[in-house]
C-alpha cells in the first residue's frame, strides 16, 4: 500500500520553517486506514502486548484501533492537567516547542507489556517521554509504533534498544 498517497504535506504550519505532515486524508480513506491499522495490528502480535499507550492527540486516533483488534486496554498520554486522577509527569522537547506528558499513576501495572503508538516520529521527544512514562510504572516497552518518520529529524536515535515500526519514511 502506498500510504504517502494519503499524506498531504503543509508547508510552514503550524511555525514558519515546519513541513508538516498531515495524516487527515489517510484516516478519511477506510480501507488505507484499516490498513495501516491492521500492520500495526500484525507487527504487534507476537509480542504478547497487554496494553496500548498513545500520546494525545493522534495517538488516540492510532492507537485505540490497534487496541480495539489485539483486544486489550489503551491508556492515554496527555498534557499537564488534563487528566482527572493522580499522575505522574515528564517534561519534554518537540519539534516546535516545549511541554509536559502525564499518565494515570495505576495506568500500568509493573511487568506488563505495552506498545507505544503515535502517528509520526519527528525528533523523539515525545516518544521518549512517554517510554519514561511507561518505565516509571514499571512498564515494559515491547514495541512502538508509527504511521510516519521523518528521518531527517533523526528520532531514532532517541530509540536505540527499541523494537520500532514505520510504516513510511519521509
Ligand atoms: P517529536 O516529539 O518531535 O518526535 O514529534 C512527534 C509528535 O509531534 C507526535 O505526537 C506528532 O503528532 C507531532 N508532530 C510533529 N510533527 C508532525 C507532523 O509533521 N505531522 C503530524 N504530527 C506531527
Amino acid at each position: 500500500m502506498d500510504y504517502k498517497e494519503h499524506i498531504a504535506i503543509v508547508q510552514d504550519w503550524p511555525k514558519e520553517g515546519i513541513t508538516f505532515k498531515d495524516i487527515t486524508p489517510l484516516m478519511d480513506n477506510g480501507k488505507v486506514f484499516k490498513s495501516a491499522v491492521d500492520e500495526i495490528v500484525d507487527y504487534s502480535e507476537d509480542k504478547e502486548i497487554d496494553l496500548v499507550v498513545g500520546p494525545e492527540a493522534r495517538g488516540f486516533i492510532v492507537g485505540c484501533p490497534v487496541s480495539y483488534a489485539l483486544e486489550i486496554g489503551f491508556a492515554p498520554v496527555r498534557k499537564e492537567g488534563k487528566l482527572p486522577r493522580e499522575t505522574i509527569k515528564v517534561d519534554y522537547g518537540l519539534e516546535y516547542g516545549k511541554d509536559v506528558l502525564t499518565i494515570h499513576k495505576d495506568a500500568i501495572k509493573p511487568g506488563q507489556r505495552v506498545l507505544i503508538v503515535d502517528d509520526l516520529l519527528a525528533t523523539g521527544g515525545t516518544i521518549e517521554a512517554t517510554i519514561a512514562l511507561v518505565e516509571q510504572l514499571g512498564g515494559v516497552v515491547a514495541g512502538c509504533a508509527f504511521l510516519v518518520e521523518l528521518t531527517y529529524l533523526d528520532g531514532r536515535n532517541k530509540l536505540d534498544g527499541y523494537d520500532v515500526l514505520t510504516l513510511m519514511q519521509y
